[in-house]
């Protein structure tokens, strides 16, 4: 059963149809990315269905985390204030840094904004998320936490309406994506399209691309949220592990960390398509599609028609204007 959801991105996101064909493939891009402005991205549609249970259990507070620039966090500061609600965020940093990009509008949307040493953002994040409940509690509020980017068995619902909203999209576009590919960060973005995708039969091929840790690492978080997920829905299929498809490589530095050939290649897509892919995700991810193309990788040797969804992350090429190479 599907929980309760509330309606705040721009739905339907359009499907256009890229210039580039790398490896002679038809390559579609889902403008995930155009979700909002202050809600841009994927974190929105996974906010529908987090908020709406944090509203659904009388809490006045959210709680959650993530990097400096955190489109995540950005999305949930600008949801909450629509929504009446208090928005704290715990965002990693050891020095105080300069107002820009995401964490710029959060600083406009009036979020309260609590630096998290890396060393306990790394080893304990969720005790931390829990100490910050009870001093709401103590002054007499409820507060909601959100996990990391979202990524929980709730926040999946979103990708799981998407994937039913591309399928609508198909008939009316009378086109069939035999691949949907996405960028992977924190999971619950792929793990919410394999779930959908396993509801309805298996009929794509849904292929992640890390852009921080590795294949193996997110095998494991897929199956998690997905086991979750099946539990509390009551009436979905389990997700066969062997339909997890990822595609190692592309994380180069880790995460939020790049090299200047992603940063080229930011330019070059930008210069062919007229479309911005961010540093932190989408460029790891397409830039990991075109090569996996070109390369004829295994798990995508017989996509035709490929779905690329761009989940965002505009604002995050403002901080790293210096790494680009005019
Ligand atoms: C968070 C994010 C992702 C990754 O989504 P997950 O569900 O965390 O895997 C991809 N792209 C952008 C722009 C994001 O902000």
């Amino acid at each position: 059963m599907k929980p309760a959801h509330i309606s705040l991105a721009n739905l339907p996101t359009k499907i256009e149809k890229l210039a580039s064909s790398p490896g002679g493939v038809e390559l579609y891009i889902k403008r995930d990315d155009q979700t909002g402005s202050e809600y841009a991205g994927n974190k929105i549609r996974k906010l529908e269905f987090a908020l709406a249970e944090a509203l659904d259990t009388k809490c006045d507070t959210v709680i959650t985390c993530g990097g400096i620039q955190s489109n995540h966090c950005r999305a949930t500061a600008a949801a909450c204030i629509r929504l009446g609600l208090q928005c704290i965020l715990l965002l990693k940093s050891d020095e105080d840094l300069p107002k820009d990009g995401n964490y710029l509008m959060d600083a406009l949307f009036g979020a309260e904004v609590r630096y998290v040493p890396s060393e306990v953002y790394k080893n304990r994040l969720a005790e931390h998320c829990e100490e910050v409940s009870k001093e709401v509690a103590q002054e007499g509020h409820k507060a909601y936490i959100i996990p990391i980017g979202a990524s929980n068995a709730i926040g999946s619902w979103g990708y799981f309406q998407a994937f039913e909203e591309i399928l609508r999209q198909e008939e009316k576009m009378q086109i069939e994506f035999d691949t949907i590919a996405v960028t992977v960060g924190s999971g619950g973005t792929y793990a919410g399209l394999c779930l959908a995708n396993a509801a309805h039969g298996y009929k794509k091929n849904v292929v992640g691309i890390p852009i921080a840790n590795d294949a193996e690492y997110f095998q494991g978080v897929v199956e998690k949220i997905a086991e979750t997920f099946v539990t509390m829905a009551q009436d979905l299929p389990p997700l066969d592990p062997s339909a997890i498809h990822l595609i190692d490589g592309f994380a180069g530095r880790g995460y939020a960390l790049n090299v200047p050939e992603e940063m080229r290649f930011i330019q070059d897509f930008a210069r062919t398509e007229g479309i911005i892919l961010d540093p932190v995700y989408t460029g790891k991810a397409m830039r990991g599609l075109f090569a996996s193309l070109n390369d004829g990788h295994p798990l995508l040797k017989n996509a035709k028609k490929i779905l690329f969804i761009h989940t965002g992350g505009l604002y995050g090429v403002f901080p790293k204007r210096d790494e680009f190479e005019w």
